[in-house]
């Protein structure tokens, strides 16, 4: 169904989702403080390590931008933090050493090329600690445009009218060619679509109210006439609510104060092309399309918003008239 090279980049992600729920059903994953004081687990290094050995293998030349870096685990004193991370790895690459493993990460540390690979190792990290929602999230991208998008959430309901049901979401988008959702581990797989017949508008957003300004979302949501609160997610699996017709549409806004915060593109290249190839819409605040030619921020984009489509005009003429 995927062509070898798509093949490989599923492999991995599904193989890096195994380590992530692993390390969680084993509690093992005690959170360590990055510099700029948001957390990274045992799991956050395993799932990037594992992702980049294999597009490494598989594409040397290709660069990776991925969020999370070694210089951490390469501190002596945390060399127990990295025999942690390689005891995981080694679950799926028994070769796996610190050393390997370590050199491995760092391949996320591309400069921006014409090609490249974007990776979020786990998305929503707070939820994942949390026990909540989080996302594997990788995409290919070719000249600024995604083409590619992988979105692992493991601990999605696979329907969304049972939430008690069976978990393990995988999307995955190529463009031109729609979007497919199957179980986490493979088949079958079918293609999804926005929904665009929803009689009542429901919204989607982040569980972490410093992620968006929710003010503004609760304005433009009583300016869009609706009543339900909205759902509520950690990490792309927003997207993928999107994507599969469960919300009609997520912004984000940033908060008074962080206007001129800039988003990760690890944090939206894939989820970006799973909305829009279920037939979605994504677009800035402005509605300008999200470029993602320019490095690891989306610099010259202001906020987000990810709809249906058939919504996406009234959330810009909303939002203008904030
Ligand atoms: P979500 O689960 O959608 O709230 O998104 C998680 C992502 O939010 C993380 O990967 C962070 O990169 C990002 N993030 C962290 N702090 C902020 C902030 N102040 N505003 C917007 N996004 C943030
Ligand atoms: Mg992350």
């Amino acid at each position: 169904m995927y062509d070898p090279d798509t093949k490989v980049a599923v492999t991995a992600v599904q193989q890096a989702a195994q380590l992530c729920e692993a390390v969680r059903q084993q509690q093992q994953s005690p959170a360590y403080e990055k510099s700029d004081a948001s957390p990274v687990t045992v799991a956050d290094f395993g799932s990037q390590a594992i992702i980049c050995r294999a597009l490494s293998d598989r594409f040397p030349t290709d660069a990776i931008i991925a969020e999370e870096d070694a210089a951490m685990l390469r501190q002596p004193q945390n060399h127990d933090r990295a025999l942690a991370v390689t005891q995981q790895v080694q679950q799926i690459f028994p070769e796996a050493t610190p050393q390997t493993v370590i050199d491995w990460i760092d391949r996320g540390s591309s400069a921006i090329a014409p090609r490249y690979w974007t990776l979020d190792p786990i998305d929503g990290t707070k939820g994942y600690i949390r026990g909540d929602q989080y996302a594997i999230a990788l995409a290919l991208i070719e000249e600024g445009r995604v083409q590619l998008g992988i979105l692992a959430c493991p601990a999605l309901p696979q329907t969304p009218d049972q939430p008690h049901g069976k978990k393990g979401v995988l999307f995955i988008a190529k463009r031109g060619q729609g979007c497919r959702m199957s179980p986490l581990q493979g088949n079958p797989s079918h293609r999804i679509s926005v929904n665009f017949t929803r009689r009542d508008l429901c919204s989607i957003e982040s569980v972490e109210s410093a992620h968006s300004d929710r003010q503004a979302q609760l304005q433009l949501a009583q300016t869009l006439g609706i009543t339900h609160p909205p759902l509520q997610l950690d990490s792309q699996a927003k997207y993928g609510a999107v994507a599969r017709g469960e919300a009609d549409y997520y912004v984000r806004i940033p908060l008074p104060g962080s206007s001129l915060r800039r988003e990760n593109i690890w944090d939206h290249a894939a989820g970006a092309i799973v909305v829009e190839e279920a037939g979605g819409c994504v677009t800035d605040l402005d509605g300008k399309s999200l470029d993602f030619s320019v490095g690891a921020k989306l610099i010259r984009n202001n906020g987000i918003i990810a709809s249906n489509g058939a919504i996406h005009q009234r959330i810009l003429t909303a939002i203008a008239q904030c």
